[in-house]
Formats: structure tokens, C-alpha cells, sequence
């Protein structure tokens, strides 16, 4: 801990000068008039829910023992509550444990996790349909109901097989993180020793294939030599479904600042991660590594990458229904509007906020459906 007067360290962590006082903090966040109309016209399009993996560690996979048009407090999400929040496009993840290497059903448990995907949306066609192109989020927001598209959630889904990203793609996968938890042989894991510094030769195979399916490149999970190598391969724009700022909070998940200018060069987009663990600042986490933190430390979060690389980068993936552990303020998905609120607060315009809310991830998407269609003509 250094000691500099106020206006260095501002300077320095290009935060907001005017830091809140705790009990300015914990006030509820009450949402104006203004923010309210920017968020209804906004898109506002999440990049990481795991709805999908919350219901089948319920043992609720079948849907036919839970009602989601109802209140679920024991969950992030349900119906009504995705209506409270305005959200409008999904991506949802179908998650299964990096663990599924070792029994071998790592494509089958990602299979029966899309097909859970699909039966959701069947069982509320009036809230949820899915979208295949960008073009078809913008028509299925248009009439109301959730834009659905999938997320795989780790390279060992595909079990070593190229051919198998066709297949997700076609049922509906839009992204696929390159690791979970575990390195593979072919990208490096944050959270795991380097076994391919970076990408193998196979791994630079994924990455061109995914684009040349139209399939986002989400660099959420890896570890930053995996994270440069694989925006020096791709031909677009990546993603971080679900990471936030190292320099604020210092998690290997997150995303460390040499990596932004390269995201900005790419085109790319981070979505800030909600999970107290990735948000609180470092120094507070080594107090208490408990510690919740509140919507301002997320929101903090959105400034820093909008200030270092531009609003247009910078995203929302909750990580709902996947964590333990949220701010205050931010304990479901009701809760979005207040971002809205306190980044209007911080002199976001209209547009700014729908580019974060959605619309800069929605831009990455129609990119890579460019690039994907160019790539096909060859
Ligand atoms: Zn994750």
C-alpha cells in the first residue's frame, strides 16, 4: 500500500475522484425516470447465465417440478424477475465440469445441457426463442421475448474433435470458451498449469474454425499467454463472457491490463463478471476474503475498461445462477436497471449505455457472421 495524495491515485486507477463513503454505498440505488427509459430501449443482451447447470444440479432438468414463470428465490433467475431487469438476449451457458474429461461424457453432458436449453424454450415460447444471427435477436427483442443463443463453456466439450464445433453451432452455440478450470493440451487454463503456452497447433485449428463458423471466440477461463495467442489468430472479434478487471481486483480470472489494448485492436468485447470474488478490490479481498462488495465495485469495474478502451468494448455477463456470491444490490436478475442508473449517474449518454448494455456485443456478433460468411466464400 503506497500513500500518494488523492489526485495521484485517482490518476492512477482512473476511477471516479470522489470515492463513496460506506454508508453512500449500502444506500438503495433508486432508479430514475431517465435511466429507466435508456434501459427499456436499450438491448440489453448478458453474455454468461447458468440457469442451464443450476436446474440440472436441482435435479430440475425435466422442468416438470419447477415453474419459472414463478418467483425461484433460491435462484438468480425466473421469468418475472428477467422481466423486472430488461433483459433481452441470452447468452446461456451449457456448462458441464471440466471434471467430464476424465469420464469421457463431456460431449454428452454439453449435449443434454443444450437439449435443456431448447426444452426451456419450448416450455415458455411467449418469454424465450432462440436466435440464430444477430439479425434474429433484433427481431425476437422486437416482439418482447428473450433472445436465446448458447455458450459452451470450455474446449474439452469438443473432445478433441473438430467436427464437433459444426455440431454445437448448429444446435444453437454462438460462443465457446476455450477452457474451463483445467488446461487442455491445446489452450491454457488461468486457474491451471500451462500445458500449451498459449494455443497449439490444434488449438489455432479451433480458433480458425470457429471462424470460420461465425462461433465467438470467448477468452473468459484462459490464461493471458492463451489470451494473446488466440487474438493473434483470430480473424474476429473475441469475447470475455465473463471476466472483469485484474487490475482492480486481482483474480487470475480476470483480465490483466495488457490484454485490453489488444481486445480494443481486435474489436473485442469484455463483459464484467458480477462474483463478489472477481470484483472487490484486491486489498479489501485480503482482509476479508469474504467480503460482498456492492453494485458501485461493478460499476467501478465498467468505468475502468470504458475509460482504458472505450465503451464500445465493454459488456455485461453476470455470471447468474453460476456463482455464490454476488454484490449488494446485484443479487438477481431484477437488479439490472441500477447499472443502468449509476453509469447515467456517471455521465454515460444514451448511446454509451446501450453500446455497454448490448449493443457492443451484438456489433462482435454480426463481425464474426462477416468474417464467417467471407471465410466460406473461399
Ligand atoms: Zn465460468
Amino acid at each position: 500500500m503506497t500513500h500518494l495524495p488523492m489526485s495521484a491515485r485517482c490518476a492512477m486507477m482512473l476511477l471516479t475522484c470522489v470515492p463513496l463513503l460506506a454508508d453512500e454505498k449500502t444506500e438503495p440505488v433508486v432508479v430514475s425516470p431517465a435511466a429507466t427509459k435508456i434501459h427499456q430501449t436499450a438491448i440489453l443482451f448478458d453474455g454468461h447465465n447458468d440457469l442451464p447447470w443450476e436446474l440440472r444440479s436441482q435435479g430440475l432438468s425435466s422442468l416438470n417440478t419447477i415453474d419459472l414463470r414463478q418467483l425461484q428465490p433460491k435462484m438468480h433467475t425466473d421469468l418475472p424477475r428477467l422481466r423486472e431487469g430488461g433483459l433481452n438476449a441470452q447468452f446461456w451457458s451449457v456448462y458441464v465440469p471440466a471434471d467430464t474429461m476424465d469420464t469421457g461424457d463431456a460431449l454428452l453432458q454439453t449435449l443434454q445441457q443444450v437439449e435443456l436449453v431448447h426444452a426451456l424454450i419450448k416450455a415458455y415460447p411467449d418469454a424465450l426463442a432462440i436466435a440464430d444471427t444477430a439479425d434474429e435477436v433484433e427481431q425476437i427483442v422486437s416482439t418482447g421475448r428473450i433472445a436465446s443463443m448458447m455458450g459452451v463453456e470450455g474446449g474439452h466439450c469438443i473432445e478433441n474433435e473438430i467436427s464437433n464445433l459444426s455440431r454445437l453451432y448448429n444446435l444453437g452455440c454462438r460462443y465457446m470458451t476455450l477452457t474451463h478450470s483445467r488446461s487442455l493440451g491445446w489452450a491454457d487454463s488461468a486457474t491451471d498449469e500451462a500445458s500449451a503456452g498459449g494455443l497449439s497447433e490444434f488449438g489455432e485449428e479451433v480458433v480458425r474454425e470457429m471462424n470460420r463458423l461465425g462461433m465467438l471466440v470467448d477468452l473468459s477461463h484462459v490464461s493471458p499467454a492463451t489470451m494473446k495467442h488466440a487474438l493473434r489468430i483470430t480473424k474476429a472479434p473475441v469475447i470475455f463472457s465473463h471476466s472483469s478487471v485484474r487490475a482492480i481486483c486481482d483474480h487470475p480470472r480476470n483480465v490483466p491490463d495488457d490484454v485490453l489494448p489488444l481486445v480494443r485492436e481486435n474489436g473485442g468485447v469484455i463483459m464484467v463478471n458480477f462474483f463478489s470474488a472477481f470484483i472487490v478490490p484486491t486489498a479489501q479481498l485480503e482482509l476479508n476474503p469474504d467480503a460482498r462488495g456492492s453494485i458501485h465495485d461493478v460499476v467501478d469495474h465498467i468505468d475502468y475498461l470504458a475509460k482504458k478502451m472505450g465503451v464500445e468494448h465493454v459488456g455485461i455477463g453476470s455470471d447468474y445462477d453460476g456463482v455464490p456470491r454476488l454484490p449488494t444490490q446485484l443479487e438477481s436478475v431484477a437488479t439490472y436497471p441500477r447499472i443502468t442508473e449509476l453509469l447515467l449517474q456517471r455521465g454515460y449518454s444514451e448511446q454509451e449505455l446501450h453500446s455497454i448494455l448490448g449493443g457492443n456485443v451484438l456489433r462482435a456478433l454480426r463481425q464474426a457472421e462477416q468474417v464467417a460468411a467471407n471465410l466460406q466464400q473461399q
